[in-house]
């Protein structure tokens, strides 16, 4: 390869001569002798007549010997990283920053969010231990209202309805029994010459008798048959789907265990005692369950002026 800088036109000076590899040096050597020779033109009228020479038409196979011959400007400069790192240093100082910044924010927020999770566990933790004292809690009062509502209509020494539960129940057979024309009948008991009983055996020893009384009743009794401490050693029975024919033999049933009852007391001798029972049962024209009660007492007076130990029914009565 030549250069004909010295003698090159104004116009191109810089234009480079090659020879390609196939041409023969001597053609080569002929060609660059003449170009040599070429003496400067003054007046140049046409770019395609410069000292007998003109500009390429085509381009394309300058560049591609270009290319070829590796010449500016397809020279290949191998790019170093320092060059990249010198040419776009305050990109890349600007980008690490950058990325430094988001490293530590996303750090950040990732210790966050464990110390929320954390919490949010805690917290879960407290929320379910609550829930379980609250379920404990509400069993337990719930539990303490049946046993409250038990006590509430429960006879603390005898375990049996009490006079205001008994009342309320008996009330409600009453009307259930008038509006199905069914029967139902009440016995009204009174344990004779308890006071005496008391007085002979002692009071505590009175109360033993009262319980075992009460047990032995309720044995004889029907799931379905409602039994009440009305007062002192006064009780009522409320006997569902009874006639008075039925509740007779009842009362004479519970008449007799009572006779037979023996309750060991503070002396050699056991307790034992007797009762009379008045006995009522449903009629048409009664509006109030107080109307079969007053009954049933009026037969039960009459049975204690018989001679006590023994059952009068509302018929018994004139
Ligand atoms: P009657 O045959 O006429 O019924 O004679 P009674 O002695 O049973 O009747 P009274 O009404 O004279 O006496 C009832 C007695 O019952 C008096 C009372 O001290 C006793 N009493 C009432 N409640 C209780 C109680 O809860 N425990 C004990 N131990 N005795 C009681
Ligand atoms: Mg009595
Ligand atoms: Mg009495």
């Amino acid at each position: 390869m030549a250069s004909l800088f010295l003698v090159s036109t104004e116009l191109y000076p810089e234009w480079p001569i090659a020879k390609l590899p196939h041409t023969s040096p001597h053609i080569a050597n002929i060609l660059l002798g003449y170009l040599l020779q070429m003496q400067e033109v003054e007046s140049l009228t046409l770019y395609c007549d410069i000292g007998g020479w003109s500009i390429p038409l085509n381009y394309k196979p300058v560049h591609d010997l270009l290319k070829t011959l590796r010449i500016d400007p397809y020279v290949e400069t191998p790019i170093k990283p320092s060059d990249v790192l010198q040419a776009y240093a305050p990109w890349i100082a600007g980008s690490l920053l950058v990325l430094l910044f988001v490293l530590a924010a996303l750090l950040k927020i990732g210790r966050l969010n464990t110390l929320l999770k954390k919490h949010n566990q805690t917290i879960e933790r407290f929320n379910e231990g609550l829930e379980a004292e609250v379920r404990k809690r509400t069993i337990e009062l719930e539990q303490a209202n049946i046993k409250l509502q038990t006590l509430a209509r429960t006879d603390a020494l005898t375990g049996i309805s009490n006079r205001r539960h008994f009342f309320e129940l008996a009330e409600r057979y009453f009307h259930i029994a008038k509006r199905n024309q069914t029967t139902f009948s009440i016995l009204a008991l009174d344990i004779d010459h308890f006071k005496a009983i008391n007085d002979r055996y002692g009071h505590p020893e009175g109360d033993e008798l009262l319980k075992h009384f009460s047990a032995t009743i309720t044995s004889q009794l029907r799931k379905t048959d409602l039994f009440g401490r009305i007062g002192g050693e006064e009780f009522a029975i409320a006997l569902q789907n009874t006639s008075l024919l039925q509740a007779e033999h009842l009362a004479e049933k519970i008449r007799r265990a009572i006779e037979e009852l023996r309750v060991s007391g503070n002396t050699d001798e056991p307790i034992r005692c007797t009762i009379s029972i008045g006995i009522a049962a449903i009629e048409p024209e009664d509006k109030h369950l107080t109307q079969m009660i007053k009954r049933a007492d009026t037969a039960l007076y009459k049975a204690k002026e018989l001679g006590r130990n023994r059952i009068v029914t509302q018929t018994d009565i004139p």
